[in-house]
């Protein structure tokens, strides 16, 4: 399946504004390719697809994930949503045809983030936060321009923020998006 196919199949599967993001995403994942020297042709796939498997019913996405044998952590099962982005890398695989590992990859870590990330993880895990369909979120400007300018600092910005969000909002924080962060501000420390 070819990318136009891959774009054809996706608008059927998404709500007009998720498959508007996922569009977004599918770009600016393709201009910081650009800018990182990563493949172009492999970020435009990973931003399309990330969120590919969203709207599968949440019950759902905990018993095809436990029927292909991947495990299903203590917090996912409390916020079975998380389950999207590794279900979502299963479909790209099966359902899109998706075979490199490198796109699976990003799919599957795009919304914790993982230790030790490659370029391609963190281009998609920051694309997924900037898009221009985004809502502004707090420092979205300096994020942005991060984002063109310093990975690392952009991606432990996100990562910052979002577990501050979460901990405001009383929220559980991926034991992975923990890790993550600590792993990040040690390296760029
Ligand atoms: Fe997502
Ligand atoms: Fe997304």
């Amino acid at each position: 399946m070819d990318r136009i196919q891959m774009t054809a199949k996706l608008k059927e599967k998404l709500p007009t504004k998720r498959f508007e993001h996922s569009i977004g995403v599918e770009y600016t994942a393709g201009t910081m390719a650009f800018m990182y020297g990563v493949d172009y042709e492999k970020a435009l796939i990973a931003g399309l697809l990330h969120d590919c498997a969203k709207y599968v019913p949440n019950d759902k996405k905990i018993q095809k994930c436990k029927k292909r044998g991947i495990s299903v952590s203590e917090c996912e099962y409390h916020n079975p949503e998380l389950l999207h982005a590794k279900l979502s890398a299963i479909y790209a695989k099966e359902k899109y045809g998706v075979t490199d590992e490198e796109i699976l990859s990003a799919i599957e870590c795009h919304t914790t983030g993982k230790p030790e990330m490659s370029a391609l993880d963190k281009i998609i895990y920051i694309a997924d936060y900037i898009e221009p369909n985004r809502n502004i979120l707090p420092d979205m400007d300096i994020i942005r321009k991060e984002a063109y300018s310093d990975l690392d600092r952009c991606l432990l910005h996100i990562l910052k923020n979002c577990i501050l969000y979460l901990q405001k909002k009383g929220s559980i924080v991926d034991p992975i998006t923990q890790a993550t962060y600590e792993y990040y501000n040690k390296e760029l420390s």
